[in-house]
């Protein structure tokens, strides 16, 4: 029986895919698909997700694909300075293509030993107590003992859990593409300027050598939504709202995309779990979705892990809906209100106007990039230490730096006091003792996600946690 099937092959499916092969699980990746899509959704990578790049020793390779981008105006679009002080090393956005982040991940889980399997499209499931019967449109069937839907918005593992998907349906669709415009660049940005004075769903970036990614609105909701827009219906809205549509030819792909805002009931039905855009889907104000879904997937990845070679303690697979849904629910939040704050009705303006004034605060500032950045997550362990359920940044220590120490994907305890123990854990902790100028506390217990667990320098209160999070020592 293989140990995990992952359905969906886009960059939550195999990020985590990668993350329970590195722990030695077997995992297996079926993707409808035959091909990569050329489709460029996402452009950004925020500081959270760089972070995670670097944990996974991924990190020269992200900062030569992508550009960096200063962090300002990712809040509805509002441009301000970026705030002293925001707490990680990665200040920027980092620029890259989807595509290419998907081709990164790719290559890192087949390197792993991921199987991705193309062309399998999962139709059907069951499941019982030992494990899931996965269909396949083939008619052919396979047996894991855990199933992960990470099949994307229309989820077809979520819809045959039963699991509901409450939120608003999309009122508005844009039509996006890549395509060639024969026009002078000063006449396309000039033009584009003023229609987006009134309408901020139109634009024409240019991508070199005459190509540019263009979006506009749809005159109306598609009868079907996953047929891609014609470029005669995407000219045609160009000749509406701009008078021109620049001499468009040539597409080198076409899509729509519709703002619905939904979050899944749930995470996990027995042996069944979502992760990515298959647990919540939003407008992509704010450039987040795939640095969510890939952050489930860094959140989950280790548990099940933990729950397939059978360390794993009682509730810690629950826990990642208990950490990650209330995160979904704030990343839905924040892009709900930025829906609102660019929208031209009067009303909307005057609130914009003032949160603009606010962001003027540099707290306020900060507090929101922190959420679209994710570094200001913090799950809830219970009262305790300002950095409990909290992610740490990269320090520098007397020997290298943190995130080097945490590419094994395993738990680590960083202690300066050099009197602590993890004998007993050794196997699914390492102990690091080493001496850093930027960290404020004696020692701190890191979960496999970088998520602090711990913070003293007690080694009886820290065995009355590492059970919690490790399971049973060994003696
Ligand atoms: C215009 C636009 C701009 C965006 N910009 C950003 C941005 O800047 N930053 C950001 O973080 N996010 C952005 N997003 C969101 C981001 O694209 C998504 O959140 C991200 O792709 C979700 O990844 P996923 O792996 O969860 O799902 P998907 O990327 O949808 O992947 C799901 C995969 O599952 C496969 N699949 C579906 N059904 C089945 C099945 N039954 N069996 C097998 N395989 C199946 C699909 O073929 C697909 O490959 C943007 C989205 C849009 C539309």
């Amino acid at each position: 029986m293989i140990d995990v099937i992952v359905a969906g092959g886009g960059p939550t499916g195999v990020m985590l895919a990668g993350e329970l092969r590195m722990r030695g699980v077997d995992a297996l990746v079926l993707e409808k698909d035959a091909e990569p899509t050329k489709v460029v959704r996402a452009l950004g990578i925020h500081a959270r997700t760089v972070e995670l790049m670097d944990q996974r020793g991924l990190l020269d390779q992200v900062l030569a694909l992508g550009k960096q981008y200063p962090l300002g105006g990712f809040f509805a679009g509002i441009r301000k300075p970026q705030p002293e002080g925001l707490d990680t090393t990665y200040r920027y956005v980092l620029s890259i293509p989807q595509p290419v982040t998907e081709r990164l991940l790719i290559e890192r889980a087949s390197e792993l030993g991921v199987e991705i399997r193309r062309s399998c499209q999962v139709v059907g499931l069951s499941q019982d107590d030992d494990g899931v019967t996965v269909e396949q449109a083939d008619g052919t069937q396979l047996r894991s003992r855990y199933l992960v839907g990470c099949d994307g918005g229309r989820s077809t593992v979520r819809k045959l859990l039963g699991v509901g998907f409450p939120g608003e349906p999309t009122r508005n669709e844009t039509l996006l593409g890549e395509v060639e415009l024969t026009a002078p660049p000063e006449e396309i940005a000039a033009v584009v300027a003023e229609v987006r004075k009134t309408q901020l769903r139109f634009g024409a970036v240019p991508l070199g050598e005459g190509v540019y990614r263009i979006g506009a609105p749809a005159a109306g909701l598609a009868e079907n939504p996953r047929v891609p827009p014609t470029l005669d219906e995407l000219k045609h809205q160009f000749r509406a709202l701009a008078g021109t549509d620049f001499g468009a030819h040539s597409a080198r792909w076409l899509s729509r995309f519709g703002d619905a805002t939904r979050l899944a009931e749930h995470y996990r039905v027995g042996r069944v779990l979502l992760a990515g855009d298959a647990a919540h889907i939003h407008p992509p104000m704010g450039g987040q979705g795939l640095n969510l879904g890939i952050q489930d997937a860094f959140n989950l990845g280790w548990k099940l892990a933990a729950e397939v070679t059978g360390w794993a303690p009682d509730g810690l697979l629950d826990s990642y809906e208990t950490e990650r849904r209330p995160v979904a629910t704030d990343v839905l939040e924040n892009t709900r209100a930025q829906a609102e704050l660019i929208s031209l009705e009067p009303g909307a303006q005057a609130v914009r106007r003032l949160v603009a004034k606010l962001m003027d605060f540099e707290e306020v500032n900060r507090y929101l990039l922190e959420q679209i950045t994710a570094i200001g997550v913090r799950y809830d362990f219970g009262e305790g230490h300002e950095l409990l359920g909290r992610r740490l940044r990269d320090v520098k220590l007397n020997r290298g730096r943190l995130y080097e120490l945490m590419r094994g994907g395993r738990g680590l305890l960083l202690d300066q006091t050099g009197l602590l123990s993890v004998t007993g854990w050794a196997d699914r902790i390492d102990h690091v003792v080493d001496v850093s100028e930027e960290l404020e506390v004696p020692a701190v217990l890191l979960r496999p996600d970088g998520h602090v667990a711990w913070v003293g320098d007690d080694q009886q209160d820290l065995i009355g946690v590492l059970p919690k999070w490790f399971g049973a020592g060994v003696s």
